[in-house]
């Protein structure tokens, strides 16, 4: 490429050399889907994981990019084959934004354990074509039926989550996910490691209930300088302080985050049991 000063480039300029530009009849930028707050944009329930427990309804917001008008949609759900509208949503246009509102859309609730399908349409407008997001078919469990290990760890963990999503773990460590709200819990021999394990994930769902993920940094945040931790620990303490008050015995288990549940430690602690903000 020839090389060009900036003097010389300055002066093309002003003698009016065209510049590459949009045409003024290049299409628009298409209409986009995105779920607030998830790393699968268009995917509808991504944050969900596939399930749904028993008597809840799962939600997620999705906005949409560079509308020209308000748009209107459906979530629906596909019974006998036929799609059934569950909800009708708005979409508005925000001056300035690229971004409309968020709409929020939720699954039925149920408490059979029964798969469902959904989908998310955006209905055309006079200028704008309709858009309709893959089917995704969610399982809505009701813990009540599970057998075996399942079973034994729901009966740890029904008394505080009695409509909890819970898998069995393969790693040796068990976890819970922030957003779709699922417990996976390791294979141990029943005993107070399994009661601890389980109500510790227990915990976990309960705090991520009270603080759903946009607001999960605050959680974290206000922890922290409780426990005076950093990362997840004061979300991990936290969570074994209240395993403790729903009934763990501290002295008879090992590998804990913590033991220490005194003070502002336990208040906070009993205040999320309890279903408060901190
Ligand atoms: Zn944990």
């Amino acid at each position: 490429m020839k090389r060009c000063s900036t003097a010389l480039l300055a002066g093309a300029l002003t003698v009016g050399v065209m510049l590459p530009a949009a045409p003024a009849n290049a299409a628009p930028p298409a209409t986009s889907v995105i779920a607030v707050g998830s790393s699968n944009s268009k995917a509808l329930f991504s944050n969900a994981g596939g399930y749904v427990a028993s008597y809840k309804r799962f939600s997620q917001q999705y906005v949409l990019k560079n509308i020209k008008t308000n748009r209107t949609g459906v979530l629906q759900e596909s019974r006998n084959g036929k799609w059934i509208t569950l909800q009708k949503l708005t979409w508005k246009k925000q001056a300035g934004k690229t971004g409309s509102t968020a709409a929020t859309v939720r699954t039925t609730h149920t408490a059979a354990t029964v798969k469902k399908k959904y989908r998310l349409v955006v209905n055309a407008s006079g200028k704008e074509a309709r858009w309709e997001s893959k089917h995704v078919t969610l399982r809505h469990e009701n813990p009540r039926s599970y057998k075996g290990y399942k079973r034994t760890v729901y009966n740890q963990v029904k008394k505080y989550c009695p409509n909890v999503i819970i898998l069995e773990e393969d790693r040796l460590r068990s976890y819970t996910y922030s957003t779709s709200l699922r417990m996976n819990v390791a294979r141990r021999p029943a005993g107070n490691l399994l009661k601890y394990a389980a109500l510790h994930e227990c915990a976990h769902i309960r705090e991520f209930s009270l603080y759903p993920p946009s607001q999960q940094g605050t959680l974290r945040a206000k922890l922290n300088k409780i426990y005076k931790t950093t990362g997840t620990g004061g979300i991990e303490q936290a969570a074994d302080c209240m395993a403790f008050r729903m009934g763990v015995n501290s002295k008879l288990i090992f590998g804990t985050y913590t033991k220490n549940c005194a003070g502002a430690r336990g208040t906070a602690a009993a205040k999320l049991l309890a279903g408060k903000k901190l």
